[in-house]
């Protein structure tokens, strides 16, 4: 079992965890950077992303993620490809045991362990998985242009999503499991109001088809009833809105999390609960959800530990 002591541990590598890095080694910090279960995050499961600045003509997710990382290593961020596991927030330095048991010492913590969106568990998405299956409109939406697609949800997100949907797609479906809308009133007026969404009530997906995408799903109304009905509803994009999850679960009891798993900031700044432990990017932000916001919080986590190491000079 290896020990060692850090004053910075970052845990998560999405933009903002790379953005931290980079921030923090180039203030001399030699910050330690444990990618997670899904290194890079969330946006190695994009296509091209045209959203973010300084890509005139859109980058790929992974390249995206290479980049970011790259830079961080360039200025003397060490990435570990490996999970943090447990974590004691009593002790200082903090402890904290990675998934082979070893144990890293820090005097601050970075925690940007990103959010997941929640697919429904069928074996189609993960088949047509940038083939037609996203769960991000403002990414992917544009792929869509003229097109045909659903959005499975009925709450806040799916409304949005779909709205913004209806402003490239020729039509969009939603398909929403209850007889009604759990969104807020004015998303659902919203919607009622745009011609080319039809929200599809009492409605499961069962599965997808297409041969090198997705050309369809395959719908169940009134599943479970005598009325049970399937039918294929053709489309080009079927889009995730059933919600987030913020990757927080190994911080449950040690800092504060509101009541969706969120870790509490004290805005303006990325402080935590605990003095000394930071979050940025998705795992605090249950609003904006964009690689370019994530990295600014990153940025502004890596200066946040980078003061409080000045101001606590016992490191
Ligand atoms: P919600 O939990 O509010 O809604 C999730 C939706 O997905 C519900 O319609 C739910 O159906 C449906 N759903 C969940 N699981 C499944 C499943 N397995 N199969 C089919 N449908 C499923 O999540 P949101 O992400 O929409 O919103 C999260 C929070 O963020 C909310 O408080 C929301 O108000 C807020 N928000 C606010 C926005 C705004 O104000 N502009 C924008 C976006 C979010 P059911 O109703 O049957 O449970």
């Amino acid at each position: 079992m290896a020990e060692e002591t850090r004053k910075v541990l970052i845990i998560g590598s999405g933009p903002a965890g790379y953005t931290a890095g980079i921030y923090s080694s180039r203030a001399n910090l030699h910050p330690l950077i444990y990618e997670g279960g899904q290194p890079g995050g969330q946006l190695t499961q994009t296509t091209e992303i045209e959203n973010f600045p300084g890509y005139p003509d859109g980058v790929q997710g992974p390249e995206m993620m290479q980049h970011l990382r790259d830079q961080a290593e360039r200025f003397g961020a060490e990435v570990r490809s490996r999970m943090i596991v447990s974590v004691d927030f009593d002790k200082r330095p903090f402890v904290c045991i990675d998934d082979r048991g070893d144990v890293v010492k820090a005097d601050t913590v970075i925690i940007c362990t990103g959010a997941s969106a929640k697919y429904l568990g069928l074996a189609d998405e993960q088949k047509y998985q940038g083939l037609g299956v996203s769960a991000c409109a403002t990414c992917d939406g544009f792929f869509y242009r003229k097109k045909k697609v659903a959005v499975v949800g009925g709450g806040d997100t799916a409304c949005e999503e779909a709205l913004y949907l209806s402003t490239l797609a020729s039509k969009v479906y939603m398909i929403v499991r209850k007889d009604y809308l759990r969104a807020s009133d004015v998303m659902k007026k919203r919607v009622q109001e745009r011609q080319n969404i039809e929200v599809l009530f009492n409605c499961n997906t069962r599965g997808l088809y297409g041969e090198d995408g997705v050309e369809g799903a395959k719908i169940v109304r009134f599943m479970g009833t005598d009325r049970e009905e399937e039918f294929d509803l053709p489309i080009d994009g079927f889009f995730l809105a059933i919600g987030h999850r913020p990757n927080t679960e190994v911080f449950k009891g040690k800092i504060d999390l509101d009541a969706e798993g969120y870790i509490k900031v004290k805005s303006p700044t990325t402080a935590t609960s605990v003095d000394g432990v930071f979050a940025a990017g998705d795992c605090a932000d249950p609003i904006y959800r964009q690689a370019v916001s994530a990295a600014g919080t990153g940025c502004r986590a890596a200066l946040d530990a980078e003061k409080y190491l000045m101001e606590h000079d016992e490191f």
